[in-house]
């Protein structure tokens, strides 16, 4: 069972909940022990410090997307085209 953390938003507290992934959709924020404040669930990847580093975008693929939407933009010319023809 993945382990889910809760921060309480007054105190400060946190602590580890053994959830499901049913139970921790289910359980967003817990009562805490001081009771004034709720404990919110801190998503996984912020208790994860490490940054992964951002690959650049290779220099093909941004060519190849632009070719793509250039590509899309004549088909949606061509069918506004072909449907104006309808019309008249
Ligand atoms: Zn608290």
């Amino acid at each position: 069972m993945p382990k889910y953390t809760y921060r309480c938003v007054g105190c400060e507290r946190e602590w580890q909940v053994n959830f499901s992934l049913e139970e921790a959709k289910q359980n967003p924020w817990l009562p805490c022990k001081c009771k004034t404040s709720v404990a919110n669930r801190v998503p996984q990847s912020f208790s994860v410090r490490e940054k992964k580093k951002e690959t650049p975008k290779q220099v093909g693929d941004i060519t190849e997307s632009f070719i793509e939407e250039a590509r899309e933009e004549l088909d949606q010319q061509k069918k506004e085209a072909s449907s104006k023809e309808y019309k008249v």
